[in-house]
């Protein structure tokens, strides 16, 4: 049985990178504090007022803009669907097509990360509904391709890999990331669980989840300073063809992006913090180096060796890949610094996009 791995057509460079921003409702404590709404949004601007001096505004264009305040918002359902249909569906597309995809959220903590990507009760985020999507495409396909999915679930926190679908991998001091040459980076050892419907693969998510916060207390941690990391592999077999399709979709739910403030010891927090935006600034800045290849500048190094996160992105991030970044925020006027914060890491993303039009006003 031969087997081929198919790269596919070159995808328009303007599907490449996605940067949605999406603002939350009021919380309880800011409406205690009488907060007041500091963003406003026409179409794909998002304009942010620095409440202490008003006259002081910076406009952001994204590729799309959602407004989640009570009193604003569509209906919940409609809403939803819209925000599946710009970030979820492109990524399910181009994996049935045998493309690799990376799906991430930013933002402070408390912002809608999680909401966003793996949601709350009935309101499903994006990874369970872009599950849905895929076991529903694979169950109507009319040709003779056999489909297999697979399902893993990690965190990187202070640069080590803990395993989330395993009992023992925090014990063992974290998973190994080894490189070769055909699979390039990857966790050794790390779980990867067939899975033949979207409900499975919700037991599993919750089954991390669990685990994620018994590391947490377990390492006297905070799970906000942890990335989450799922990957879902498509492998698609054409036997007749004798060709084999396999997709990588990387869905990550970043740590919080506010500065770190911690109740450990100096050494502690020295060592978290540093570990943390080491991901994050290596991240923006293997984004940076994307972005100035894509302006035809010449680039000699991109960063991706810097950080554990990066590393395991490499493969699907940049090249033929589809980045969608979704950057969450508050509206609220005491959240000023981190959503102007998260506004600008965002902004660095849509420069990745060669086209004029999308560059800051
Ligand atoms: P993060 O993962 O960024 O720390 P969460 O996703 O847990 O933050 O969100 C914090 C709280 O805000 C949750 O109670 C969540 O239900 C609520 N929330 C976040 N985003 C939205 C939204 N777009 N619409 C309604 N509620 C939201
Ligand atoms: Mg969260």
């Amino acid at each position: 049985h031969v087997s081929m791995r198919v790269r596919g057509m070159e995808m328009a460079s303007k599907d490449c990178v996605k940067v949605a921003v999406r603002v939350r409702p009021f919380n309880k404590r800011e409406r205690d504090a009488g907060s007041r709404c500091i963003i406003s949004m026409t179409s794909n601007n998002i304009s942010i007022q620095d409440p202490r001096n008003p006259q002081n505004s910076r406009t952001f264009t994204f590729d799309f803009t959602y407004w989640s305040l009570s009193g604003f918002s569509r209906n919940k359902d409609g809403l939803f669907a819209s925000v599946f249909l710009d970030l979820g569906q492109g990524i399910h597309d181009n994996a049935l097509q045998g493309y690799n995809a990376t799906l991430l959220a930013y933002g402070q903590t408390g912002s809608g990360k999680s909401y966003s990507m793996v949601g709350y009760g009935a309101n499903k985020g994006l990874i369970p509904t872009l599950c849905e999507r895929l076991f529903q495409s694979i169950k109507s396909m009319q040709d003779s391709r056999q489909c297999q999915v697979f399902f893993s679930m990690l965190e990187i926190y202070n640069e080590q890999v803990v395993d989330l679908l395993s009992k023992t991998s925090r014990s063992a001091g974290g998973l190994r990331v080894r490189e070769d040459q055909q699979r390039g980076f990857y966790v050794e050892g790390l779980r990867r669980v067939p899975c033949d419907s979207a409900a499975q693969v919700e037991q599993l998510m919750e089954q991390g989840t669990r685990t994620r916060t018994t590391v947490a207390t377990h390492m006297n941690a905070n799970s906000s300073r942890s990335h989450m990391l799922i990957v879902i592999q498509l492998k698609q077999i054409f036997s007749k063809e004798c060709i084999t399709k396999q997709s990588n979709i990387y869905l990550v739910d970043l740590a919080g992006s506010e500065r770190q403030r911690s109740s450990g010891s100096e050494a502690d927090r020295l060592k978290e913090g540093t570990a943390i935006n080491l991901s994050l600034t290596t991240l923006g800045n293997v984004i940076s180096a994307l972005a100035d290849m894509a302006l035809g500048k010449k680039v000699v190094h991109i960063p991706y060796r810097d950080s554990v996160l990066t590393k395991l992105l490499q493969s699907a991030l940049g090249g033929n890949s589809r980045t969608v970044m979704i950057a969450t925020l508050s509206a609220a006027d005491i959240c000023y610094e981190e959503s102007l914060s998260t506004l600008r890491y965002a902004e660095r993303w849509v420069e990745f996009l060669p086209k004029k039009s999308h560059l800051v006003i």
